[in-house]
């Protein structure tokens, strides 16, 4: 399906302060189709740029959030889905990375791979998707870029190809070499115009100086020799990262950089379900919702479901089924995202976003699917979360409402839920202290119940996966709960007891996340 082919959705995963949002704006305006590039605002008018607007969300305690954003290159139809910057948000990422076919990695090279840049990776890893590097600020001193590829294939396990290489750096910075078609993209400081020059390299009015050439001829050749032959399967099935180097803020080698990745990044792909796996050209229309957000008017309780669609063509009023419940339902309250305000989708393919109001009928990891033989997409990878506390309403008499708003954050993903045996507690489990803040201000605004936190001292979740759990394995400091979907999970205090406890019950199985096996 010619829809389906042009299609490519991506989200980028990096440290904070890499240059993502100044990436995703210059994107933005390359594309120039979707909303006019004014609409996105940089930080420097003082105003946030769209895919900051979570964050301004955060501060006001409401909800975090990931938006989309499209934009439309030599017609290709680009998704652009933002996350969080925030560590403390990061399950909000690992989920919206279920959404997409590429990531991109943005590495600032002053930095190399930082932890966070680090942790996302994984997860792209653990799903085998393509992964794009761009490492940026190129025009501040950063590091050699031989060693940035080091570090790379050193801690990320992944072949690197160049897709081109770095005349100078920082202040001598002169341009980029693209290996593809030899030639030079040429930078001059304080240009942060749209127009760049390109010249053939062999072509004498190049900005280069006798001494730029002889040092880009030694590093094409170490490259070309020592170096990885491109392989773009290998770069499709997530082993062979191609490396780009350019300048976001400086708008350089962003365009080519967007030439190549229109090229390689995947179009939409099949998925795995309980039918076997579905093809994006699979006539029925099937979805997954990978995110639900509370709406940001705090006087509604209503919500968006994010839901990406794997099969088919959305329609609006389309008859669907929710494989959870068998429950059938018309979907016509939908929305499509775009950087700054909503329009109505009509119609909607394999790769696109759409939002769907959402009054709490639907939670994070539904499949939604037309025709009479439904089906599931594959459960949502749960995260381990790292810290816990057992949570109560501070007034007995609120207890109705604390289980509302506990019941319906905990779908919506605002936080983990786990359940004591015997005295059937509260425990709330997040990656990030913001979380707990977010669900607590929640829980006052929305549902008007204050809450107490009571932290435990146990950072490590692990879910129980073979093998049977007896009363005189778990204790205080090894801890049995069960997740919201009744799983067994057993909280450790620290590395130190989970080893200790793998040691002394070698038959129980354990795993660091649902899904992640
Ligand atoms: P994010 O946190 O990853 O979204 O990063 P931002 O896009 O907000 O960028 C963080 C900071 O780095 C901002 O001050 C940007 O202006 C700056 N920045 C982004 N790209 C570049 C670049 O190519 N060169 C330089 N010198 N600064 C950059």
């Amino acid at each position: 399906m010619e829809k389906t082919a042009n299609r490519r959705t991506f989200a980028i995963i990096s440290h904070p302060d890499a240059g993502k949002t100044t990436l995703t704006e210059k994107l933005l305006l390359l594309g120039g189709s979707i909303r006019s590039a004014g609409t996105v605002k940089g930080k420097k008018s003082g105003k946030f740029a769209t895919s900051d607007w979570m964050e301004i969300e955060k501060q006001r305690g409401i909800s975090v959030t990931s938006s989309v954003m499209q934009l439309n290159y030599n017609g290709v139809h680009i998704n652009i889905l933002d996350t969080p910057g925030h560590e403390d948000f990061s399950e909000d990422t690992y989920r919206t990375l279920t959404a997409v076919d590429t990531a991109v990695m943005v590495i600032d090279s002053v930095k190399g791979i930082e932890a966070q840049t680090l942790k996302l990776f994984k997860v792209c890893r653990m799903r085998g998707i393509p992964i794009l590097t761009f490492i940026n600020k190129l025009d501040r001193e950063g590091r050699e870029p031989l060693d940035l590829l080091t570090e790379i294939e050193e801690t990320l396990e992944m072949e690197t190809y160049p897709m081109n290489w770095p005349v100078g750096m920082g202040k001598t910075l002169r341009g980029v070499y693209s290996r593809a078609d030899e030639t030079i993209e040429s930078f001059q400081e304080g240009d942060e115009g749209d127009e760049r020059q390109t010249f053939q390299i062999d072509d004498p009015e190049a900005p280069l100086t006798d001494a730029d050439r002889e040092a880009l001829d030694e590093d094409i050749m170490l490259i070309d020799e020592a170096g990885n032959d491109f392989d773009r399967e290998k770069v499709q099935k997530g082993k062979m990262t191609p490396v780009f180097f350019g300048s976001a803020l400086a708008n350089f080698g962003v365009q080519s950089f967007l030439d190549h990745f229109v090229d390689l990044a995947l179009s939409p792909q099949p998925r795995r379900s309980t039918s076997g796996e579905i093809s994006p050209d699979d006539d029925r229309f099937s979805g997954f919702i990978f995110k639900i957000q509370a709406n940001m008017n705090p006087a509604h309780r209503d919500r968006i479901a994010f839901l990406r669609v794997c099969s088919g063509t959305f329609e609006r009023g389309i008859d669907i089924e929710l494989s959870r419940t068998g429950k059938r339902m018309k979907l016509n309250q939908s929305q499509q995202f775009f950087a700054s305000d909503r329009d109505t989708v009509e119609k909607a393919y394999p790769g696109d976003i759409i939002g769907l109001y959402d009054t709490g009928t639907f939670q994070v990891g539904d499949t939604l699917v037309t025709g009479n033989d439904s089906f599931h997409y594959e459960e949502m990878p749960q995260f381990p979360p790292e810290q816990f506390a057992k949570v109560t309403a501070k007034h007995a008499l609120k207890h109705k409402q604390f289980h509302k708003g506990m019941d319906q954050l905990v779908q919506e993903g605002t936080i983990q839920l786990y359940r004591t045996p015997y005295f059937d507690d509260y425990i709330v489990g997040a990656v990030g202290e913001l979380q707990f803040q977010v669900f607590e201000y929640r829980m006052k605004n929305e549902y008007k119940v204050d809450i107490e936190f009571q932290p435990y001292s146990h950072e490590i979740a692990r879910w129980v996966t073979g093998g049977t759990i007896t009363d005189k394995m778990t204790d205080q400091r090894r801890m049995l709960v069960h997740d919201h979907k009744d799983r067994p999970v057993i909280l450790f205090e620290n590395e130190f007891v989970l080893t200790m406890f793998q040691q002394k019950f070698p038959e129980i199985e354990l795993s660091s996340g649902w899904g992640m096996l």
